[in-house]
């Protein structure tokens, strides 16, 4: 297909879950669109995940407001296949104008007029707006401390799919976020020798009292929360729908025969090397977990619910002796290990947006996505209004802010067309009687110089 010099009130780039949220709600209030998508329609869900992932939470939370998912229990967690399939589902509900197999390569602010000009594998689009709906989780990021080492195999969890992946031998597996600690246990069970790496984390229990956490972090108001707690910008949650669903229970996972460590501090000549934190980082989660029990048990008593106690969640297990005597360092080829996988996070990339909306270390300045770009809008980043923001829940909320905000914008430049074609006629009309009046005034001198 070609867009070539198509001309488009708002472009969205990028159609995951929040270019098609985005794209449902300009719909709705009647913006001329377009969303470009380099892929396919949620693309990332469907092949830059591992095999085996289901969502974090259930059916009936992970999802938006308008369409429930076909083919899975309200209370069961959706395959990454089933959620791509909803969001494709979800698009085609309201024919949403997505094309596909189109990448944005750049986008620059036109010079003494409005809009932008837009560079794509297919041509140029000129837009007045841009939403720039990219993922939150682009760019995957080892750290610089990855050894140079060509005898292991080095992968990060975004190009993780599954154990047969990985050669024969031991892994070691760097965050314990939710993929980082899905990967773990999925390699333990086809077993695997693994070392789980530990940094600090939350870790809610997966559900207490009858009650997803999701639903618990609802009612709380946690995922409303508008800017992260002071001194927690580095932790990650470690949840789990996999197996029917679970606490990340990292004790648990010891028994089972994950040996854990602390945060990897650094390799040298095959030695990894970690912190001496482990158990730190498994007390903070645990008061964390525990944080939660308390303002559940709190807001059920406060509002009367009747929702079975459950004792038994407030049971830490013993550490395990990999937590009382924790390893500081790990001579890798005589532990047998042959591959790490770098389960340690996401960068954004917006290279290609050539526009003043970002700070001097290149983050994105925006309001609620509403970035200091007038006309260009940032959608689905983490804790782009709240904590809610990068999920399938939170982004579709975003979506309508900004989309409300573009049909004020709408308003105002008709207001000023209006302004100006009112001005024009008025213009065109003193012009006219102008030359009225000066016609007739060479009328009356004709008369005065001819019949009189
Ligand atoms: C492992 C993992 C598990 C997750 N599990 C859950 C979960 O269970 N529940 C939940 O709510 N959230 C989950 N998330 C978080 C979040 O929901 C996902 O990251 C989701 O994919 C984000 O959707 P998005 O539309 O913002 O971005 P993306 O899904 O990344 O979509 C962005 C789209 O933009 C396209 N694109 C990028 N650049 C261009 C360009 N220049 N031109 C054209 N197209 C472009 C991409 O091809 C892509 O399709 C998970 C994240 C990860 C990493």
């Amino acid at each position: 297909m070609t867009v070539e010099r198509t001309s488009i009130d708002t472009l969205v780039v990028g159609a995951g879950q929040a270019g098609v949220a985005m794209s449902e709600h300009l719909s709705k209030l009647g913006v001329p669109h377009l969303v470009l998508e380099r892929a396919r329609i949620a693309e990332r869900w469907r092949t830059a995940r591992w095999d085996s992932l289901v969502a974090n939470g259930p059916a009936w939370h992970d999802r938006f407001p308008n369409l429930e998912f076909a083919d899975v229990d309200p209370d069961a967690f959706a395959s990454k296949e089933q959620v791509a399939d909803y969001f494709v589902a979800y698009a085609r509900k309201f024919e949403a104008p997505i094309r596909t197999g189109v990448e944005v390569r750049q986008v620059v602010r036109n010079a003494g007029r409005p809009g932008f000009t837009i560079e794509t594998s297919e041509g140029v689009v000129e837009a007045n707006r841009v939403v720039v709906a990219t993922g939150p989780f682009q760019r995957p990021v080892i750290p610089p401390i990855a050894p140079r080492d060509s005898t292991l195999t080095q992968i990060h969890s975004a190009d993780y799919r599954n154990p047969g992946q990985l050669p024969e031998g031991g892994v070691l597996v760097v965050g314990a976020g939710s993929s980082g600690v899905q990967i773990a246990d999925e390699l333990q069970r086809a077993g695997k020798r693994v070392y789980l790496s530990i940094g600090a984390h939350d870790r809610p229990p997966r559900a207490y009292r009858g009650r997803d956490f999701c639903w618990w972090l609802g009612v709380l108001g946690e995922w409303d929360a508008e800017v992260m707690k002071p001194g927690r910008e580095h932790v990650t949650i470690a949840v789990s729908g996999s197996r029917g669903g679970h606490t990340v229970d990292f004790r648990r996972l010891a028994q089972q025969g994950v040996t854990l460590v602390g945060l990897t501090k650094s390799f040298d000549k095959g030695v990894a090397t970690f912190e001496a934190d482990l158990a730190t980082n498994l007390a903070r989660g645990d008061e964390n977990y525990l944080s939660l029990l308390d303002a559940a048990d709190a807001y059920a008593e406060r509002n009367g619910l009747d929702l079975p106690p459950e004792p038994e969640a407030r049971v830490i297990p013993a550490d395990p002796e990999c937590v009382t005597h924790p390893l500081r360092d790990l001579d890798l080829a005589t532990a047998g290990v042959t591959s790490i996988v770098w389960a340690t996070g996401y960068a954004v990339d917006f290279n290609w947006l050539k526009v003043d909306a970002f700070d001097e270390k290149g983050k994105p300045v925006h309001q609620r996505g509403v970035s200091k770009e007038p006309g260009i809008y940032f959608l689905g980043l983490p804790w782009l209004s709240r904590r809610g923001s990068a999920f399938i829940w939170g982004v579709w909320h975003d979506a309508k802010h900004i989309a409300d905000h573009i049909v004020t914008q709408r308003k105002y430049l008709a207001y000023y067309d209006e302004s100006q074609r009112h001005a024009r006629g008025r213009n065109e009309e003193s012009a006219e009687s102008a030359e009225g009046a000066s016609a007739g005034s060479r009328v009356h001198k004709v008369s005065e110089m001819g019949v009189n």
